[in-house]
C-alpha cells in the first residue's frame, strides 16, 4: 500500500521562494507543519475527498481547510454557483439578494439566530462579538476555555496560567497586557473554576464566550451540563454566553452544537462551513441584541468586502446542498467508524490513544485519558504523534499536522476511503513505533 516517499529531503524551490517574501513560508502558522517536523506542502487543486499538491501526488484530506469543506474539495454545487455568481462582478459594495437569502438560511438552521451580520472571517466574527457584549452590558471583563481558539485578536491571545480566574499574560508580544488583563482564562468543562472567577468578577463581566465543542486542542467534548451550566451562570451574573461556533457549525448538527445540546447562547458566531472556502463569516443573534449593531444602532462595525457575493453564493450553494441530502447522520457514523478503527489500531499495538467523534469533527489523543481539558490535551505523545503522522502522509492520508487539532470528514469521503485510510493508519503505527526502536525520530 505505501505509495513510496513523498516527502522530499530538503524544501523545494518554492519553499525557499515562499520563505523569502512571507514569514515562515505561509499565510497561517499551522501551514508551515513545523510541529511534526516537515516542509510545507504545496497545494496545486482538490477533488471531493483529496487534495493534490504540486507535484501530481494525491492524499486523502482530513483537514478540508480547516473544516469548511463539508462537501468536499471543488463541490460542483459550489463551484457552479461561485462561477455563476462571478460573471456578474465580484463585488459591489452594495446590498445583494444573496446576503438576505444566505441570512435566512441561517436564521432558519440556527436556534439562536435571528438577525446576522456576515464579516470576512470567524477573528472578525467573535471579536465584534464581543463588541457587542460589552455594548450590551456596559462592562468590560470576558471569560474564555484554556486551550479554546477564537481567532488572533488580541483579547483572545490568552490562555496563561492554570488555577482559577487567573488574570492572565498575552500569549504573544504585541499584544497589550491591558488587553490581556481584561480576559479571564480558566480550565475548559471545570464549572468550579468558572464559579470561582463569577464570584470575584461577576459585576465586570460582559461575556463568556466557549467554543461548546472545544476543536483547536484536539477535540473536546463538552461534559454533562457544562454548557447549560454555562447558560445558568451567564444568566445569574447578568452576562452574555458567547457560543463561538465557527468550527462547529453545520458540523456536530445542522443547527450547531446549541441545537445538538439544546443549550441556546445570547450570541452565535460562524465561519468555516458557512463560506464553503471563502472568507464568509457572521455573528448572530436574537434582534433585541443585534439592532444594537450600527447603523441599526450605536455600535460600529463595518467590512468593505463583507457579505461579498461570491462568498455568500458558495455559502449559499453548500448550505442547499446540506438540506437536499441530509448527510449528517451518515457522516457521524462514518467519523465514528474512522476514531473507532484508528483507537482499535492503537490498542491492539499498545498504544495508549482516546478519542471521540462529534458529528463530522473527530479527534484522536495519543495518550490513555480521558480527556476534559487542555491540560488533560497536553499529556499527549506529541513525538509519536509526529512520526505517525509522517508515515501517513508518505502514505498518502493528510492530517491537520499537529497533535491538538481536530479532524473533519466530508461527504466526498467514502466508506471505501475510510477502510483504505484505517490501513495506513495501522501501517503507520507500526512504521513509527519502528522508528522509535530504532531510536530515529
Ligand atoms: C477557525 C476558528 C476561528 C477563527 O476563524 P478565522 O476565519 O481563521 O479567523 C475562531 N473560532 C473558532 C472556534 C475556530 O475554529
Amino acid at each position: 500500500m505505501s505509495r513510496g516517499p513523498h516527502q522530499p529531503a530538503g524544501p523545494s524551490d518554492w519553499v525557499r521562494r515562499a520563505r523569502a517574501v512571507m514569514p515562515g513560508g505561509v499565510s497561517s502558522p499551522v501551514r508551515a507543519f513545523g510541529p511534526v517536523g516537515m516542509e510545507p506542502f504545496f497545494a496545486a487543486r482538490g477533488a471531493g475527498a483529496r487534495i493534490f499538491d504540486d507535484a501530481g501526488r494525491g492524499y486523502l484530506d482530513y483537514v478540508l481547510s480547516w473544516g469548511p469543506l463539508i462537501l468536499g474539495h471543488a463541490a460542483p454545487a459550489v463551484v457552479e454557483a461561485v462561477t455563476r455568481a462571478a460573471l456578474d462582478g465580484m463585488s459591489f459594495g452594495a446590498c445583494h439578494r444573496r446576503e438576505v437569502e444566505l441570512a435566512e438560511r441561517l436564521a432558519d438552521c440556527v436556534p439562536g439566530v435571528e438577525m446576522v451580520r456576515f464579516v470576512n472571517s470567524g477573528t472578525e466574527a467573535t471579536m465584534s462579538a464581543v463588541r457587542l457584549a460589552r455594548a450590551a452590558t456596559g462592562r468590560d471583563l470576558i471569560l474564555k476555555f484554556q486551550g479554546c481558539y477564537h481567532g488572533h485578536a488580541d483579547a483572545f491571545l490568552v490562555m496563561a496560567g492554570s488555577g482559577v480566574a487567573t488574570l492572565s499574560l498575552p500569549d504573544s508580544p504585541g499584544v497589550p497586557a491591558a488587553a490581556s488583563r481584561l480576559t479571564l482564562t480558566v480550565p475548559y468543562n471545570d464549572l468550579e473554576a468558572v464559579d470561582a472567577a463569577v464570584a470575584e468578577h461577576g459585576p465586570r463581566l460582559a461575556a463568556i464566550i466557549v467554543e461548546p465543542v472545544a476543536g483547536n486542542a484536539g477535540l473536546i467534548p463538552p461534559r454533562d451540563g457544562f454548557l447549560k451550566g454555562l447558560r445558568h451562570r451567564c444568566d445569574r451574573a447578568g452576562a452574555l454566553l458567547i457560543f463561538d461556533e465557527v468550527m462547529t457549525g453545520f458540523r456536530v448538527a445542522r443547527g450547531g452544537a446549541q441545537e445538538r445540546y439544546g443549550v441556546i447562547p445570547d450570541l452565535t458566531t460562524l465561519g468555516k462551513v458557512v463560506g464553503a472556502g471563502l472568507p464568509v463569516a457572521a455573528y448572530a443573534g436574537p434582534g433585541e441584541l443585534m439592532r444594537r449593531v450600527a447603523p441599526a444602532g450605536p455600535m460600529y462595525q463595518a467590512g468593505t468586502l463583507s457579505g461579498n457575493p461570491l462568498g455568500m453564493a458558495a455559502g449559499l450553494a453548500q448550505l442547499r446542498e446540506l438540506d437536499r441530502t441530509d448527510p449528517f447522520d451518515a457522516l457521524a457514523r462514518r467519523a465514528s467508524t474512522l476514531v473507532d478503527g484508528i483507537l482499535a489500531a492503537a490498542r491492539s499495538r499498545g498504544i495508549p490513544a482516546c478519542g471521540t467523534a462529534v458529528g463530522s469533527m473527530w479527534g484522536v489523543f495519543f495518550t490513555e485519558g480521558p480527556v476534559f481539558d487542555f491540560d488533560g490535551a497536553r499529556r499527549a505523545d506529541a513525538e509519536f504523534f509526529a512520526r505517525y503522522y509522517r508515515a501517513c502522509f508518505e502514505r498518502g492520508v493528510f492530517f491537520a499536522p499537529s497533535a491538538f487539532e481536530a479532524g473533519f470528514l466530508s461527504t466526498a469521503h467514502t466508506d471505501a476511503d475510510v477502510n483504505e485510510t484505517l490501513d495506513v493508519v495501522g501501517e503507520s503505527m507500526d512504521a513509527a513505533m519502528d522508528a522509535a526502536m530504532d531510536g530515529a525520530t
